[in-house]
């Protein structure tokens, strides 16, 4: 099994490590045709507007929402989640708008931003260590959204079928976790489209 990690910007030799220690493959993807050969991909995090328009100059607005469209899961981290939800609050732009939820970019201010926390997420057994830097928050969510986590009342991980989104940054920890929840979606999605 094969997971890519979008590398145009961003934190990515953290992630390829993590999908390393959850049994599967890392791919670092540069060029949309890499899309092709991978079952799964990981959205960093960075800075969401210059990922954005990284993303279009390169073809991956396009490319990933056809990967989407096959049922290949997308898993956004911090940036990664803004780029994959439909609406931004303020004057920000929507990238990939393939998650049926609201965000708002550096949610917590100045006095927080940048901290690290445990949190409990549905489906994942033990409490996970989650990095936060200048994060952003999931504000509302549409009926197919599923609520994983919350950090003091507000949502900041959730699922829509085959995409995964955390406000936080898993890949600076120890704890591959949320990447072996990922690399489980990514296995049954490659089951499925093997039977069907
Ligand atoms: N503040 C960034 C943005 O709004 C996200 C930060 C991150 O990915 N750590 O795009």
């Amino acid at each position: 099994m094969k997971i890519g990690v979008l590398a145009l910007q961003g934190a990515v030799a953290e992630h390829i490590r993590m999908v390393e220690m959850a049994g599967a493959e890392g791919v670092i993807i540069k060029k949309v045709e890499q899309l092709a050969d991978i079952d799964g991909i990981i959205l960093p995090g960075g800075e969401s507007t210059t990922i954005g328009k990284l993303m279009r100059d390169y073809g991956f607005i396009e490319a990933l929402r056809a990967f989407s469209a096959q049922g290949k899961p997308l898993f956004g981290t911090c940036a990664g989640l803004i780029v994959l939800a439909n609406q931004v609050e303020g004057d920000n732009p929507v990238h990939l708008g393939l998650m049926d939820m609201t965000v708002q970019r550096n949610a917590f201010g100045r006095q927080r931003e940048s901290f690290e926390t445990t949190l409990d997420v549905k489906g994942i057994s033990e409490p996970v260590r989650a990095v936060f830097i200048r994060a952003p928050l999931i504000k509302a969510v549409g009926p197919e959204v599923e609520v994983l986590s919350e950090y003091k009342g507000e949502i900041v991980a959730a699922r829509q079928g085959h995409l995964l989104a955390v406000s936080y940054h898993p890949e600076l920890t120890d704890d591959a976790q949320v990447h072996q929840y990922f690399a489980t979606m990514v296995q049954q999605s490659k089951a499925s489209s093997v039977q069907g």
